[in-house]
């Protein structure tokens, strides 16, 4: 089983990432990495936030590219992943780019409650209850992507708190319930290293969460959501030493997929 796998790799084509692909394979090569996996943001329902992802039209040279780099790069197994935004009715349009039968893995994420971007957040939260309703929406998505069926891992999960920094606890109890359901579905949790070089200061999920992850068996990858070259593993040596210390310790390909931190048997 391979060393280091990075599984959250950005391009281009969504718009606020910058480097060319070959950049992201070269950084991952001399940060000794033999695995990675691009997943950009997954082409949407048309009306949907077309600003920050690929066009469906994009979608084949996507796939293309990656091809091309894993015939220059012997070195690094090069996976072809892709984030999915979970919205409502999102279903049909994953369905139709994993009917082309080239992804090797899906994460699905949330970057949006009612229709506004948690990185851009600006409008009012008036009250604690409107804020515990904002943190239950948010969640609630979350739970119905995860059922969905269509994805393998549940990326950055706890980025709500990008929005709330104080609401820790609110976060906490809805939290678990998602990862109940990660657990029931047998999906793989994404411990993303990105929060801890922005505004949340600390990794996705937060420690609390990754002991319940560990409680429930669930397996987690990681993913440095690297938006430039330079960011490809970045924080891994700290994500993997705060694995260690939760008893994250055998790594296996889960599902014939991707490299997976498991608990201690
Ligand atoms: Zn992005
Ligand atoms: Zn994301």
């Amino acid at each position: 089983v391979q060393e280091k796998a990075d599984y959250h790799i950005h391009t281009e084509l969504c718009h606020h990432a910058s480097g060319a692909m070959e950049e992201y394979v070269r950084e991952a090569l001399e940060k000794g990495f033999d695995e990675i996996g691009f997943a950009d943001h997954a082409p949407g329902a048309p009306e949907y936030d077309p600003d920050h992802r690929m066009t469906i039209t994009q979608f084949p040279d996507y796939i293309n590219d990656i091809h091309q780099l894993r015939d220059k790069f012997a070195d690094i197994d090069i996976k072809i992943g892709i984030e999915t935004d979970f919205y409502p009715g999102f279903e049909p349009f994953l369905e139709n780019l994993l009917r082309s039968g080239s992804i090797d893995y899906v994460i699905g994420s949330v970057h949006f409650i009612q229709e506004e971007s948690i990185f851009h957040w600006n409008r009012p939260v008036t009250s604690k209850n409107m804020e515990i309703q904002l943190i239950r929406q948010y969640f609630e998505e979350m739970r119905q992507g995860i059922r969905s069926g269509l994805v393998d891992v549940v990326g950055h999960m706890d980025l709500v708190k990008w929005i709330f920094p104080d609401a820790g606890k609110d976060i906490f109890d809805a939290g678990i319930e998602v990862l109940e359901s990660i657990s029931q579905e047998e999906l793989i949790l994404e411990l993303n290293t990105s929060g801890l070089r922005n505004r949340p200061g600390e990794f996705y999920p937060c420690e609390d969460l990754l002991k319940i992850t560990y409680e429930l068996g669930i397996p987690v990858c990681l993913g440095s959501d690297a938006h430039e070259p330079q960011n490809v593993g970045a924080n891994f040596p700290e994500a993997v030493e705060l694995l260690n210390n939760i008893g994250y310790r055998q790594k296996q390909r889960w599902k014939g997929k991707i490299i997976t931190y498991l608990p201690e048997s």
